[in-house]
């Protein structure tokens, strides 16, 4: 759910926000409970609105690593408030370890600040029960958060930051995401550990959070890897190393209804359409179902095709991993590879799939210390 922009980033609410934001009230007003002068309205008021602070920590902590970025021209796509917290997604990874480093940086910072705040808050209204109570859990609950952040391993921002500084060091990027998120694995191994112990000593609603804490984390160390592999694999390859020469072509009058048999005969999922020699459009199995079956007699592949100008081209030597990005980015599965369109005269030479850069992921995975000497060449 959006709830609103700020700085031009739009904000989001997942829906197990809600979950947590219902469940961190009633513990906060459980824990108000015991204010000998509070009716129980008021215990709620208060426990509703020290979590609604909270969560605006979480967003400013997110807002600072996005004002951070943005200063480095890194578009923020969104900033989502989920169940174990809030997420800033941006575009691409920094170009830079410093870029990285001071990204990072910021969040926990940015916590340490909100924490020093509801301190002064506190001091500022020593005779103020509501602000003393509120601002006590809030400081606490940001030191926290800055100090956890803080911890050294992928995705938690500490991770990003040990990352940007062995990434500098090194001067290997995919080195750095290794040993970030080795010991990002390390941290949610230790919370799921910890977490289980202290269920077994009897405080289950702690240790179950840090078991799934600890699960999300893990998750999200091991995709980093992941990714790693993924660019490792294909580094050095271009689209002309792993397209298919074949471009099956199909004429635009012909019916949707003919252009399924042809699809269900071949099994190929994407063609070229053609008129006099002339490529007018795409069209593939995916365009082809947007279509009711039963209009399909009387719909011909020129009305619903992919038209030529709106189809995504690539050339023989772009690197496989951007075209990768841009296949999914688009979610689309494959792509024509277009050579010589400086004579004005651009001919289709091959297409490549997203199974074709699968299949030489898994290849390239498979001979793995064949690839490391290949790259080191
Ligand atoms: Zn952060």
């Amino acid at each position: 759910m959006r709830i609103g922009k700020i700085l031009g980033i739009p904000i989001y609410l997942h829906s197990t926000w809600v979950i947590i934001f219902a469940a961190n009230t009633y513990l906060l007003k459980e824990q108000f409970a015991n204010h000998p002068g509070w009716s129980p309205a008021q215990q709620w008021s208060v426990a509703v609105f020290t979590s609604v602070l909270f969560f605006a920590s979480l967003l400013f902590h997110e807002l600072a690593h996005s004002v951070v970025a943005q200063h480095y021209k890194i578009r923020v796509l969104s900033i989502t408030l989920f169940i174990f917290g809030g997420v800033a997604s941006i575009e691409r990874d920094p170009s830079k370890a410093i870029q990285e480093f001071n990204i990072a940086v910021a969040g926990p910072l940015a916590s340490g600040f909100l924490a020093g705040v509801f301190v002064g808050l506190a001091l500022l209204f020593p005779s103020n029960e509501t602000v003393a109570t509120l601002s006590d859990w809030l400081w606490k609950t940001n030191a926290m958060l800055a100090v956890f952040n803080l911890l050294p391993g992928f995705p938690l921002d500490g991770g990003r930051i040990f990352r940007a500084i062995i990434w500098g060091a090194t001067k290997n990027f995919s080195r750095a995401t290794r040993i970030a998120g080795g010991s990002g694995r390390l941290i949610a191994y230790a919370m799921i550990l910890v977490g289980g112990f202290a269920v077994f000593k009897g405080l289950v609603v702690p240790g179950l959070w840090s078991v799934f804490i600890g699960f999300f984390l893990l998750n999200a160390a091991q995709e980093s890897i992941a990714q790693v592999a993924i660019r490792e694999n294909l580094s050095g390859l271009r689209a002309a190393d792993v397209m298919s020469h074949e471009v099956p072509t199909v004429g635009r009058a012909i019916s949707l209804e003919e252009y399924g048999t042809e699809v269900l005969r071949t099994g190929r999922r994407c063609h070229l359409v053609i008129t006099d020699d002339r490529l007018v459009g795409m069209m593939n199995v995916h365009t082809l179902n947007s279509v009711p079956r039963g209009e399909w007699a009387h719909n011909s592949v020129q009305a619903v095709m992919i038209p030529r100008e709106r189809i995504l081209w690539a050339t023989p030597d772009e690197p496989l991993l951007g075209l990768l990005e841009r296949l999914l980015t688009a979610d689309i599965n494959q792509m024509p590879i277009v050579s010589g369109s400086d004579d004005g005269a651009a001919q289709i030479i091959g297409m490549v799939s997203r199974d074709s850069i699968l299949r030489v992921m898994q290849t390239r995975s498979e001979l793995g210390p064949l690839t490391a000497g290949a790259a080191s060449k």
